[in-house]
């Protein structure tokens, strides 16, 4: 088996690239990990950070993550924005960018989840459990049947399960309920018991770190 997982085929739509005012980015498919753009403040007067008038010397600028228009001392800083689906690095205000920066880290460590885990499920069968590249569903792959599916827009919530022994706690599995449209569904994965590497046990707290982004209230989405 290959330790980098089993890859799903490209949906047939694919990446596609976009240029838009606010830079290149492409656009994928629909993922609750990845956040829409803003619309653009309208070109006001004043910087709406430090409130300078803006004139022929103090110019406008908007900041790709809030979209508020500000000067140039208000919007200095120019990092990647992955969350948005940048390209490049991208005009952000400083609260943005501070945000970014740390999201940016989080994404890449979620780029092993689309490394297959090992794992045992409540009829205490083994699985692999990967997330497909573009952060779109989870896949759960037994030998005999054919992989289920779980959209990540369908997770209603997650629990991250652990234990405790010599005073210190670590990850041994989890369990996310699955909302369609009439039921509800638990799903549960624990680690083989004696097999469980402390690599499995980062690819928990990478998956950790995606539901904490998927149900974090993003400040620009009410
Ligand atoms: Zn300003
Ligand atoms: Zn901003």
């Amino acid at each position: 088996m290959s330790s980098n997982g089993p890859k799903l085929p490209k949906p047939g739509f694919g990446l596609t690239l976009q240029r838009s005012h606010s830079g290149l980015s492409y656009s994928g498919p629909d993922s609750p990990i990845f956040l829409n753009q803003p619309q653009w403040s309208p070109d006001i007067l004043k910087c709406e950070e430090c409130n300078r008038d803006f004139d022929f010397f103090v110019r406008r600028h908007h900041c790709r993550r809030c979209g508020r228009c500000l000067c140039e001392r208000c919007s200095k800083g120019k990092a990647a924005l992955k969350r948005m689906r940048f390209l490049d690095l991208v005009r952000q205000c400083n609260i943005c960018l501070a945000q970014s920066l740390d999201e940016n880290q989080k994404l890449t460590q979620m780029g092993r989840l689309t490394s297959s885990i090992r794992f045992v499920d409540v009829s205490e069968k083994e699985c692999q459990v990967f997330i497909d590249e573009y952060y779109t569903v989870m896949v759960i792959q037994r030998d005999t049947t054919p992989p289920i599916q779980i959209h990540l827009n369908d997770i209603k919530s997650a629990k991250i399960l652990t234990k405790t022994h010599l005073n210190k706690t670590y990850p041994i599995g989890f369990r996310v309920v699955v909302n369609d449209e009439f039921d509800e569904t638990s799903f549960e994965f624990l680690l083989p018991e004696d097999t469980a590497t402390k690599q499995d046990q980062l690819w928990i707290k990478s998956l950790q770190i995606m539901f904490a982004l998927i149900f974090e209230k993003p400040n620009n989405e009410q």
